[in-house]
């Protein structure tokens, strides 16, 4: 394992960033290879002590000789927004400077060549730079995983259509609860422009049997403990061996996914009518049905009718809730998986 730290310059002078890239040879050169980052948006934790506890894994296949696939790993994805700290929180979702989401933006290229990326004169910024080296490190592997999380929720991935169900071996491995799967074009996240360089490619080239690019959501941004990290880590590390990057015979054969694998269409964004203080009825996992009361907004306390009811538009899965207590009028609430398609557009938020 070698470990090398790759610098971004930061927009004024005398400040830099600096992040530690893992690098892993395989011994088979046809073996598929992985590319795993992690706290894209800084402040969320989850997988980067999941990767941690893969690590030790990770050592001990390498000391054995069972890495077959070579590896790149980047625990901590994002050193500028790591050091955003205000009143005592780290805000590492948008960029300070620019007040772009660091998991936005990501270049679209059209074949699998990062060159475009580097190298050139033009006029960027340290969030961008920190895209573009990102995308370059990525590059060329077969398993691509950005792994971030939700404010609370259960886990699941978002991934291209085109993966679908060719990938329902990674949601088996990591436990996953659901996955959504969209062909938009999004807004530039990490992983729509990591499979985006395949999508037009010859099969030859976009191989996507043996391809794995996903948005991983590890929970919810609290749920950071040596139990859910071990677990995780012993997921990503199941994921790794059934797609034969490692070799290990104490993992056993792969199994079935049992979970939801919905279109991205059928996400229900909840979101608030009024400003209040938010009492939920349901959690990430429930089962609701149309009609059902999910949450309560308290707008007026004290009041009578100081209060809103918000119902679930259909049946469907409590994915994910936000963690805050307060909403503005239009805040998000929840997402729900849907049964069917949602009346409304999503706007995905991660
Ligand atoms: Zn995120």
């Amino acid at each position: 394992m070698k470990k090398s730290i790759e610098r971004i310059a930061g927009d004024t002078e005398g400040v830099s960033y600096e992040f530690p890239v893992y690098r892993i040879e395989g011994t088979s050169p046809d073996a598929p290879t992985a590319y795993l980052q992690a706290a894209l948006h800084s402040c969320e934790l989850p997988g980067t002590v999941a990767i941690h506890a893969l690590m030790k894994r990770l050592r001990k296949a390498e000391a054995e000789g069972r890495i077959r696939g070579a590896m790149t790993i980047v625990p901590s994805a994002n050193p500028i927004g790591s050091t955003q700290m205000l009143f005592g929180e780290m805000h590492g979702r948008f960029h300070f400077d620019t007040r772009r989401n660091f998991n936005r933006g990501f270049a679209l290229l059209d074949e699998p060549d990062a060159s475009p990326l580097s190298g050139s004169a033009k006029v960027t910024t340290a969030d961008q730079e920190l895209k573009d080296r990102l995308m370059q490190l990525s590059m060329g592997h077969d398993i691509v995983l950005d792994l971030h999380c939700a404010y609370e929720g259960v886990p699941y991935i978002y991934a291209h259509s085109v993966l679908w169900p060719a990938i329902a071996d990674c949601a088996s491995a990591l436990r996953l609860e659901a996955i959504l799967y969209s062909s938009d074009p999004g807004d530039g996240e990490f992983e729509v422009a990591a499979i985006h360089p395949y999508l037009k490619a010859s099969p030859e080239v976009a191989r996507l049997d043996r391809r794995v690019v996903a948005t991983v959501e590890f929970r919810g941004m609290r749920d950071v403990d040596p139990e859910l990290a071990e677990a995780d880590a012993e997921g990503l590390y199941r994921l790794l061996v059934w797609r034969g990057v490692v070799s290990d015979e104490a993992i056993g054969p792969q199994e079935p996914y049992a979970g939801i694998a919905a279109p991205l269409e059928n996400l229900e964004m909840m979101r608030s009518p009024c400003s209040g203080t938010v009492l939920y009825h349901v959690k990430p996992g429930d089962r609701v049905e149309k009609g059902d009361l999910v949450a309560t907004i308290v707008h007026s306390p004290g009041e009578p009718d100081g209060s809103a009811d918000i119902r679930a538009p259909q049946s469907g899965y409590v994915l994910t809730r936000h963690m805050h207590r307060f909403t503005r009028r239009g805040g998000d609430l929840m997402k729900i998986i849907g049964d069917r398609r949602s009346a409304t557009d999503v706007v995905v938020e991660e």
